[in-house]
């Protein structure tokens, strides 16, 4: 039997012990040399782009030369104004990286040894860094359309006298969404949260390169595509995949959505579900490369990713 790619030794290049090891001036040589990789990790002034810095190494930053400018190898970045120690923000990564279906804020303050909030909001910046990836990216050849429900659970009463009929409008929470779902074969998946999945036809008329091939189910709102784009339907009460017709690439990036959902995060809020989305969409599309690779892509997006909006002082903002 051919052995799965996750249990073989080639997907383990990165070791938490070793980070540990080469301790806080490797990881932070390490952060220097992904944000500034044309420059083997000598400072270059976000400022003014100048490569010629004074060196004020006893805190770790640098002035320029030109416009005196003072900056730290994470100014400017998702990670500016960063409380933890470089070889603990380089072990959450690659935590995180490990988690291939992705982790609770709880268990990486409980892995790392910080405070939930810290880890929360570290989780949140990397995962606005790796959606950055697919932010202009268009899909073409063959691509797959396909959305899932999430969120707005309401729990059944007790007793069956009180119970009502959930399907209803009046009964429903609000906090219901669909994750729409954009996958290439062989390439990236896009996902995209609404209210409805029939916004999934204006969805794919923006980011489907036109002359793909699309593959949607039989939910008759997808009869619109037709106006778009050559599209193959498969009626899912007669089979999964029928001549190459199938949505099983969307289906398989649901699922691991789904057990992110249900085994790590329990409850998700129609605010925060985008990330996830993103966050399992990201793993899915990257499913196949080492730990090590998946740690410098983290590292990569964060350092070229700008200061979060949504996360920067997040719980000065969010007092609890
Ligand atoms: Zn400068």
């Amino acid at each position: 039997m051919a052995q799965h790619f996750l249990l073989s030794a080639a997907s383990r290049t990165l070791k938490l012990k070793d980070i540990y090891r080469a301790g806080e001036d490797a990881a932070y040589l390490k952060f220097r040399a992904l944000r500034w990789p044309e420059t083997d990790g000598a400072a270059v002034c976000p400022r003014c782009g100048c490569a010629e810095t004074y060196d004020l190494s006893t805190r770790r930053k640098f002035k320029c030369k030109a416009c005196y400018h003072q900056f730290s190898v994470t100014s400017g970045t998702i990670f500016a104004s960063r409380k933890l120690a470089f070889v603990d923000m380089l072990a959450a990564i690659c935590i995180i990286a490990n988690a291939s279906k992705g982790l609770s804020a709880v268990q990486l303050s409980r892995d790392v040894g910080v405070q939930y909030k810290t880890a929360f909001v570290l989780a949140h910046k990397i995962r606005e860094a790796l959606a950055r990836e697919t932010a202009e990216t268009k899909l073409d050849r063959e691509v797959e359309i396909d959305g899932a429900y999430f969120g707005g659970h309401i729990r059944p009463a007790n007793l069956e006298a009180k119970r009502v009929d959930r399907r209803l409008s009046e009964h429903q929470t609000g906090k219901r969404r669909v994750v729409i779902a954009l996958r290439q074969r062989k390439g990236r998946t896009l996902t995209f949260v609404r209210k409805s999945e029939a916004d999934g036809v204006s969805i794919a008329r923006d980011r489907i390169a036109p002359g793909a091939f699309v593959h949607a189910d039989e939910a008759s709102h997808w009869d619109n595509l037709d106006a778009f784009f050559p599209v193959a339907r498969i009626n899912h009460s007669e089979g999964y995949s029928i001549n190459g017709v199938c949505t099983n690439q969307a289906e398989s990036y649901f699922s691991r959505l789904r057990r992110m959902v249900a085994g790590q995060h329990h409850h998700v809020s129609p605010q925060y579900l985008h990330q996830y989305a993103a966050h399992a969409a990201w793993l899915e599309d990257h499913r196949r490369e080492t730990n090590g690779a998946l740690a410098g892509r983290i590292v990569r997006n964060a350092m070229a990713a700008p200061v979060s909006r949504q996360w920067k002082g997040y719980w000065q903002r969010h007092p609890r």
